[in-house]
């Protein structure tokens, strides 16, 4: 993604109430220190300007969020929206997700949203991609049992890439579909995110998968 540079963005991402700055301090803690309550916590990574994650934050104010962003010049997009309409069950991260297990406890997450992400399409840039065997390692790690990824995107050579990485590495894949939008199942309660609305205007199909940590599998090993 091109990316303008938004200058003092990192000092405004920072100094907000909304950004944790301090996220590894937390690790295992975030419902009590962060959240205060008992609820479950998904997480979206590479959430851009975070336009899906708050919808979703409105809709359900009994799951807390938190909204993972490598860039201050996009996360500040967000932040921006959550000062105007605050919201007590959202929260920002500005990280390369790599890091990811030194912010959440084995188990602390509930659900991991992965909208649009980048498709890194050259093979040796492949452990980039957020649906590689290693970052589903990373995720398996934080996520509860039980816990499920949603991976949506327009790009058919990542999403057959990641239907086909997912059960090496462990996974199920609880449903998939390549036409999210004419998907009657699938597309029930679908909430857009920026990327989505911009390729579906374009005539994109949305593809998406849910998957979970195979336990049967796992065990196994
Ligand atoms: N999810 C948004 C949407 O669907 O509208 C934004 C999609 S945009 C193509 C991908 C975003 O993921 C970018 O903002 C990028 O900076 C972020 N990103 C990519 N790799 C990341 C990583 N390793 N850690 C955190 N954010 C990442």
């Amino acid at each position: 993604m091109r990316l303008k540079n938004v200058p003092g963005s990192r000092e405004a991402v920072a100094a907000s109430a909304f950004a944790i700055t301090d996220p590894e301090s937390h690790k295992g803690s975030w419902r009590r220190e962060i959240f205060k309550n008992t609820a479950p916590i998904h997480i979206e990574v590479g959430m851009g300007k975070g336009r899906f994650i708050m919808e979703l934050a409105a809709l359900h104010p009994e799951v807390n969020y938190v909204g993972i962003e490598k860039y201050s010049s996009v996360l500040i997009r967000a932040i921006e929206k959550a000062e105007e309409n605050p919201l007590p069950n959202i929260r920002f991260i500005r990280m390369d997700a790599e890091d990811i297990e030194q912010v959440f406890d084995k188990d602390e997450v509930d659900r991991i949203y992965l909208n649009f992400s980048d498709p890194w399409p050259k093979d040796r840039h492949a452990k980039r991609r957020l649906t590689s065997g290693r970052f589903l390692d990373r995720f398996s790690n934080i996520l509860a049992a039980g816990g499920i990824i949603e991976f949506k995107t327009d790009n058919r050579d990542l999403f057959d890439y990641s239907l086909e990485t997912a059960p090496e590495a462990g996974w199920r894949i609880l449903a998939s579909t390549y036409d999210l939008h004419a998907d009657p199942v699938m597309r029930e309660g679908n909430v857009m995110t920026e990327y989505e609305e911009k390729f579906t205007a374009a005539g994109n199909p949305i593809c998406k998968y849910v998957i979970t940590v195979d336990t049967a599998n796992k065990d196994k090993e």
